[in-house]
Order: structure tokens, then sequence, then C-alpha cells
């Protein structure tokens, strides 16, 4: 009987002798397979494949790549290569994955909430993200962020599996310390990624947590999920983070003007920040959809970055690259949402 062969992107590469030591394939062999696959892009063997994934619409801006991929069942997803600036020259990029198509979390100001949860990826779905930028494209990736569409932690069986794979020396050999997750704020999951960051091999995994308020009040208006996990419940959350010595936890907050920019708002978020172990990520608002918000002015920007610097806050500022493919925060959601197709 001919056995359907190994969808590899989803493995770790002791999963994968595992099951090709049940199809009689020497261990050896397996790790060779599973490392050419890995690192130069084909496996060179039958009893492997790679997941159909096909290469949709896909739009630049300078060196900013906005990928279209169109998986095994017709839908797609969307994952952002962005270049890094880098000290030594060495052209670095990080890949900004997508977990979910579409998500359930409903945060107002987001485009790919208009969607709803359309499904959740696969390990191997999300793998082949990175196997596509990496060889159909021919980009280095030495960072991956899980900021893409969707809420990783409702995700995570999936999401720690590929990054298992990520971080796998045989596989793409990504450290976990330039891996890092993005969430709404879900204090129990944070507490399983937390678990999985203490493992040898993925100490140091990033986690970014989108806190995009100052308040409860104004939190609860923008992010549905403070509602069930208030910003209290949060802050324990990640004061319980591994950081170790060096780490910090990375904290995002889009800036929209007179919804969460005043004055008092800096002071209270400089308050609920300080215990934490953290940098500040603000990130001025892209403008999406039929959305009311205008984006800030620079100087808004700048006036409430340095009012949090002035509580004592570590804050740096998000460059805004890939908004006219929309392929910045907020913005990724297929082409159908706000471009008037559906
Ligand atoms: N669900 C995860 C992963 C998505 S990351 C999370 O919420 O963290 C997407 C990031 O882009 C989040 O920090 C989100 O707050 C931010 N974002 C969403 N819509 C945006 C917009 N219109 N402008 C700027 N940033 C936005």
């Amino acid at each position: 009987m001919t056995q359907k062969p190994i969808d590899i992107l989803g493995l770790t590469c002791r999963l994968c002798v595992r099951l090709a030591a049940a199809r009689g394939v020497p261990r050896p062999e397996a790790i060779a397979a599973y490392r050419r696959a890995f690192r130069t892009g084909r496996p060179d063997v039958d009893w492997i494949s790679l997941p159909q994934v096909t290469i949709g619409e896909s739009l630049a801006e300078g060196n900013t790549m906005k990928l279209g991929l169109t998986l095994g069942d017709g839908r797609e997803t969307e994952c952002v290569v962005l270049p890094q600036s880098s000290r030594t020259g060495r052209p670095r990029n990080t890949l900004c994955l997508s977990a979910q198509i579409g998500c359930a979390r409903g945060c107002v100001f987001c485009q790919t909430a208009r969607m709803g949860l359309v499904r959740s990826l696969t390990a191997a779905e999300i793998v082949a993200q990175w196997h596509t930028a990496r060889f159909s494209l021919g980009t280095d990736i030495s960072n991956i962020v899980f900021m893409g569409m969707g809420e990783p932690l409702d995700n995570l069986d999936e999401v720690i599996q590929a990054i298992r794979i990520f971080a796998d020396h045989d596989g793409p050999a990504i450290p976990a310390s330039r891996i890092s997750v993005s969430t709404v704020g879900l204090p129990r999951s944070i507490a399983r990624l937390a678990t999985l960051a203490k493992e040898p091999g993925l100490r140091r995994l990033g986690l970014a947590v989108s806190l995009n308020a100052p308040n409860d009040e104004v939190r609860s208006r923008l992010m549905p999920v403070n509602r069930i996990a208030p910003m209290a419940v949060l802050r324990e959350a990640m004061l319980a983070w591994p950081v170790g010595n060096r780490g910090r936890i990375l904290i995002e907050y889009v800036l929209i003007p007179g919804v969460n920019d005043a004055p008092e708002h800096a002071k209270q978020l400089g308050d609920y920040l300080r215990p934490l172990k953290c940098t500040l990520n603000v990130i001025p608002y892209n403008p999406t959809g039929d959305l009311p918000w205008p984006s800030p002015r620079p100087e808004q920007v700048g006036r409430f970055i340095d009012r949090v610097i002035d509580y004592g806050i570590l804050v740096k500022r998000r460059r805004t690259i890939g908004r006219s493919i929309s392929g910045a925060c907020g913005q990724l959601a297929g082409r159908r949402v706000g471009s008037g197709v559906r």
C-alpha cells in the first residue's frame, strides 16, 4: 500500500524521524531530508510533501512586502516581510505571520476583526508562510513576530508547535529570542506560553501585549477582551512572564487621537506599566475602513511619548511602514474587507 507523503512543515525533526521510522526510513536519512526541506526548500524524497500553498496577490512598498498565500482549501492568509535596519550591514528581515484567517476578538480599531474568525491555521500553514517567504521569495528571515492576522493565543496549540519548528536546530533554527508572540492579553494562555518560554531552547521567547489603553474604561470600549480579562488580571500574568536578565515584555499601544492620547492617559499608563519590565511601543493608528478616527500627527505622537518617558517608562516609536499596501498594523484583512467587494 502506498502511503500519503508526510506533510513536513508541521513537524519538528524529532516527530519527522518518528514518522519516517514507521515507514522504514532510517534515522540519518530522515534527519538529512528534514534539513534539506528547511535549508534548501526541497526535501528531494518522495515520502515528504510540502503543503499546497500558492502565492496569491502580493504587494510591495519599498522593501516591505505583503504576501498573500492561498491555502489548500482555497482560503487566503497574509504575511508581511519587514526589512530591519542592521548595524552590521547584513540584510535582516522580520516576518510578520498570521495565526488565523480573520479573528474573533473584535477590537474596534482593527481591520482583521471585521472579517470575524474564518478559521485557525495549522502549524504547517503557519510555517508555510516562512517557507514561502524564505524559498519562493528568497528572503533571509532573522526574526518572526506573530503579529499578522488573528489572535495567536486563540490558536495556541498550533502556534506552540510552529514555534518549536522555527526554533528546531535541524529546521529554520531561529532562536526563541528572535520570535515574539503578540496577544490581545489572555491571562491564562499567557501563563501557558510562559511554561513554554521556560523550556531549554525556548527561553527568551518574546511576549508582546496589545494594551492600547490606559485604563479599563477605555480598554473595554476598544477591546472586548478586557471585559473578561481586565487590566489588573492581565498585569498579574505579565508579572509572571519569565523575562530573564535582558528580556522585556513589549507593550503595544495604538495611539488614537481623542481616544487614548490625553495627558492623563500618559500618567495612567505610566502608573500601570511601572511595576513591569517592559518596553512601550507606541504605534500611530492606521486608519482602516470607514472608522471615524484620523491618524495622529507626528507631533501628537511625540508629545504622548515624551509624557510617558517622563513617567519613567522605556518607549519605542514604531515606524509606520507598509501602509500603502495595507500591510501595516491592523490592516491585514484579505482583499475583500475594505475594498468594497463584499
Ligand atoms: N491579536 C494579536 C496579534 C495582532 S498584532 C494582538 O492583538 O496583539 C496586530 C497589532 O496591530 C496589535 O498590536 C494591534 O493593536 C495593532 N493594530 C490593530 N489595528 C491597528 C490599526 N488600525 N492601526 C495601528 N495598529 C493597529
